[in-house]
């Protein structure tokens, strides 16, 4: 758990850096039958609204993507569900700047964490492994795009 200092210093810095994330859903197709296995969930931030800033050396940027990271690393630790019934990859994308038209085309940088589930759990543990992913993220006022 976040001590109470870190989290409002981390909660400014998400405010500062207009920090969303996105989902995706991770399918496979299993005989014939297209099933959910698994969800990307990406952390984005951005410090700058200059379009053609695109820097992979830029120490701000730099900044962004460890505080993403440090809040995604704090994610696995805060899911209550079982950790044998899930693994999880945390990829911080560290030499890529992204440019999304759902901010205007801002540079960004990103951070995800890749889930994957056992086969066996069933769809409500799917429903509540992502309910406390979006109640985590809510937490640190981190909302979807
Ligand atoms: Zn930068």
């Amino acid at each position: 758990m976040a001590t109470p200092a870190l989290n409002s210093q981390v909660q400014s810095l998400v405010a500062e850096y207009s920090v969303f994330w996105q989902f995706w859903p991770q399918f496979e197709q299993i005989r014939g039958e297209r099933r959910l296995v698994g969800f990307e969930v990406e952390l984005i931030g951005s410090h700058t609204s200059d379009l053609n800033h695109v820097d992979p050396s830029c120490p701000t940027c730099r900044h962004v993507r460890s505080v993403l990271l440090a809040i995604v690393d704090l994610m696995p630790g805060e899911l209550t569900l079982s950790r044998n019934s899930f693994t999880y990859n945390i990829d911080p994308h560290s030499n890529s700047i992204v440019c999304l038209p759902a901010l205007g085309n801002r540079s960004a940088v990103s951070v995800s964490i890749y889930v994957v589930w056992n086969r066996s759990n069933g769809q409500s543990f799917e429903t509540d492994l992502l309910k406390e992913v979006k109640t985590f993220l809510n937490r640190w006022s981190i909302h979807q795009h």
